[in-house]
């Protein structure tokens, strides 16, 4: 993927590592550099790099990051990872990738233990059939379960792989809380570098967790021009005094955000609807969904952090975003676990019912933690590959 990150040596994330992480550390923008020093002067908080997937050197055919900050939604020079490089990669090493399919059923063996078949649908609605000796769902936690339970049949009534009854359930997101205010303080000049390059991270970890998740803070570096108009034709401002009004707010206004942890409650779950249907005539999701208790006293303290901030930068004008801000990672569905009554899938991510399939996707995770989810996904596809290439070497 080419991750970059400090060297262990040089700054301390809290989290042990053998040995420096493949690339160095982003540069840390000026906005970066003044938030690190306020903190740093007049706060007990840490502010630290945060480990990403951008290239800090030419990897993987792919170039160092230029640091224009249009990271959001897609890198256009391929300096920071996406999947799509893994899907190149695969195809180079001989694997058939088949666009616009849509798989709809998973069949077994008369004995239940095996899965023989996955059943797709192309575009036009026709049907074709793909053997092999292992399967692997590698799809986004909400399709997953989607998939499993659609499948069902007379031989599993409640989907595939799905003994526990625990398919669909423990559903998760990573909930966040967000704001922008203007600071009091000298000029930040946000929207250079990549989006986000600092993180504090005091409240990654402590006994406190018994009761509330804990959560990482995001100062985000990203231009705020068009937040600054809106915010300068808002309070009037017309002609020179709009444009020096706009200049002014957009290099004073600082965003942040948090990741709060997650816990997985069975009752948040997905199922299929009863009414409706895609054009292939497959249901759609539903899902329940309740912020645990556990998320939402996280996001309490973070509310009361970004005070305190904000107090410290002289800020006005804030901007919250009303209620949670979800930060679109969502997990659960089919989650990992060793006991086969209320889990999917073992250590492995290989499920319990059935030997040959494995699912290598956010929906095994059994909760989420503070870091984005993409790292850990790829881990624990890393850890399928793995254990298919053993088995396979044996078959
Ligand atoms: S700043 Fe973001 S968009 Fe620009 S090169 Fe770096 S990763 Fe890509």
């Amino acid at each position: 993927m080419g991750v970059c990150g400090p060297d262990p040596k040089v700054e301390d994330l809290g989290s042990p590592r053998k040995q420096p992480y493949p690339m160095d550390a982003l540069p840390i923008s000026y906005a970066a550099q003044q938030f690190r020093k306020l903190i740093g002067e007049k706060t007990p908080y840490r502010v630290v790099h945060e480990p990403q997937a951008r290239n800090t050197r030419p990897y993987d055919s792919r170039p160092t990051c230029e640091g224009h900050n249009n990271c959001m939604p897609i890198c256009p020079i391929g300096a920071m990872y996406n999947g799509s490089y893994s899907v190149y990669h695969a195809e180079a090493a001989g694997a058939k990738f088949v666009p616009n399919a849509v798989v709809y059923r998973i069949e077994r063996d008369s004995a239940n233990k095996r899965v023989t078949a996955v059943h797709y649908y192309d575009p036009d609605k026709g049907s074709h059939r793909v053997t092999g000796k292992y399967f692997v769902i590698a799809a986004h936690c909400i399709e997953t379960a989607k998939l499993m339970l659609f499948s069902a049949d007379e031989q599993s009534p409640d989907g595939i792989a799905n003994s526990s009854g625990h398919v669909g359930r423990n559903m998760m997101d990573h909930t966040g809380v967000q704001v922008s205010f203007i600071s009091g303080d000298k000029a930040l000049w946000p929207g250079r570098g990549p989006l986000e390059t600092n993180v504090i991270d005091n409240f990654r970890d402590g006994d406190w967790r018994n009761e509330r998740g804990a959560y990482l803070v995001h100062m985000v570096d990203d231009n705020q021009v068009d937040l600054a108009t809106q915010l300068a034709i808002a309070k009037g401002y017309v002609g020179r005094e709009l444009e020096e009004q706009i200049r002014y707010l957009a290099s004073h206004t600082v965003r942040l955000f948090s990741h709060n942890e997650g816990l997985a409650d069975p009752d948040n779950r997905l199922t299929l609807s009863k009414t409706n249907k895609d054009i292939l005539g497959i249901p759609h999701p539903e899902v329940y969904y309740k912020l645990p208790e556990y998320t939402v006293k996280s996001c309490e303290h973070t509310r009361g952090l970004f005070r305190d901030l904000i107090g410290l930068m002289h800020g006005t004008d804030e901007e919250w975003t009303p209620g949670y801000f979800p930060q679109d990672h969502p997990a659960g569905s089919t989650i990992m676990g060793t006991d086969p009554t209320d889990s999917v899938v073992d250590g492995f991510c290989r499920t319990h019912d059935h030997e040959n399939l494995f699912i290598a996707s956010s929906s095994v995770f059994s909760s989420v933690g503070t870091g984005n989810i993409t790292l850990t996904v790829a881990a624990l596809a890393l850890r399928v590959a793995d254990t298919l290439k053993k088995e396979l070497a044996h078959a």
